[in-house]
């Protein structure tokens, strides 16, 4: 059997016939930057939110760089991020001249450890940027408080968690702003690159609009030093269609994660594999099924040799890539992410993954340790 780690094929087969047209209809028009494609999935990606407003742009790593610039983060401050993320979360810190402060995650959730963030703040720090890794919710209310007493800005990074919940409400709903992702891979994914922050802050919509699009105001002409950050109107038209898909999507994968929980915990290998953790009131949405392991690439090897597609999210802790080792953090500063990485096996994740293929996930797992 073959099991991929996702497949990106599927959600394309099921909407084909609604995105080749859409997709033919700009080809017809011409209508390839901006327009009405670009402003009704902003619309509607702020709604599926719940904020009141959506800046589509190209990428996830620049709707983050966007945003810390507009609100003025540069040279001398210090942003706290998560040790344990995908390196744009940090690069965008490092990309407007600001540096990124590495905080260890929580060993029971996986995410940034908010009484570690209190004992990280220094009179350079300016903003909090947790991420919601692996499509499990930070924990916001905690954070929330933590900036509130500081006066800290709050910019989530939610480019893993695009629908993820604690309790009712939506996160990217608790920052300034939040920053999403829709790489292919992602839980709402395009045909390549592209990304949106949701606010419901006006000023800062208007203050990213202008960024994005090389400083050009409505009135004032180009009224700063911006960049070109825009979305492709091919990618909202593609993103708008899958999104009316996304919440069956996540519930699929939830499905899929507690059915892994399920095999695991009557396996064989119970005592030897640690499942992903789910805090307490949160509807976390599995971007990632990460399990810990021993002989983690000796079982990924065995995975593949079976069929069976794995990764690792990430390797490297980001304070220890060499990208950052000019940082100088050594493995005592990040304990739980330098463990970690060495542990860290993602199995494969999709919605439309079957029970028969969980099963030889599974009985493979077993197979290794015995
Ligand atoms: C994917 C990702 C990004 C960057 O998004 P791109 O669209 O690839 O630039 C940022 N942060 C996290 C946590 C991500 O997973």
């Amino acid at each position: 059997m073959q099991v991929p780690f996702i497949d990106l094929k599927a959600p394309y087969k099921a909407q084909k016939e609604e995105i080749d047209s859409a997709l033919q209809d700009i080809l017809t028009n011409t209508a390839f930057i901006g327009g009405p494609r670009i402003t009704a999935f902003e619309q509607n990606f702020a709604s599926y939110i719940g904020t009141s407003s959506c800046v589509a742009v190209s990428n996830g790593t620049e709707a983050l760089f966007a945003t810390l610039k507009v609100l003025g983060i540069g040279c001398g401050d210090e942003v706290i991020v998560p040790a344990n993320t995908f390196i744009a979360t940090a690069e965008a810190v490092s990309l407007c001249g600001a540096t990124p402060v590495f905080v260890d995650p929580s060993p029971s959730d996986y995410q940034i450890d908010v009484a570690l963030i209190k004992r990280s703040i220094t009179a350079k720090t300016r903003a909090l940027l947790p991420v919601h890794l692996f499509g499990h919710p930070a924990d916001m209310p905690a954070i929330l408080e933590v900036a509130r007493a500081e006066n800290l800005f709050v910019i989530e990074d939610a480019a893993q968690a695009h629908g993820a919940r604690i309790g009712n409400r939506t996160v990217g709903t608790y920052g300034l702003a939040a920053c999403y992702s829709f790489y292919p891979a992602k839980n709402l994914g395009a045909f390549g690159d592209a990304g949106a922050v949701v606010t419901s802050h006006p000023d800062l919509e208007e203050q990213l609009r202008v960024f994005i699009n090389h400083g050009r105001h409505p009135e004032y002409g180009h009224a700063v030093i911006g960049t070109n950050a825009r979305m492709v109107a091919l990618q909202a038209i593609v993103l708008d269609l899958k999104l009316r898909n996304l919440a069956e999507a996540n519930e699929k994968r939830r499905q899929n994660a507690a059915t892994y929980n399920e095999l695991f915990a009557a396996s064989s290998v119970a005592d030897r594999i640690v499942t992903p953790p789910e805090r307490e009131g949160v509807t976390p949405v599995y971007h990632l099924y990460v399990i810990q392991t021993e002989r983690r690439d000796e079982l990924r090897a065995f995975l593949g040799e079976n069929g069976i597609g794995a990764g690792i999210h990430y390797d490297q802790a980001v304070p220890y890539t060499r990208a950052y080792e000019h940082l100088g953090y050594k493995p005592e500063d990040c304990p739980v992410a330098y463990r970690l990485q060495d542990r860290i096996l993602s199995l494969p994740m999709f919605p439309e993954l079957t029970r028969e293929q969980m099963e030889y996930v599974v009985t493979t797992v077993e197979k290794f340790f015995s």
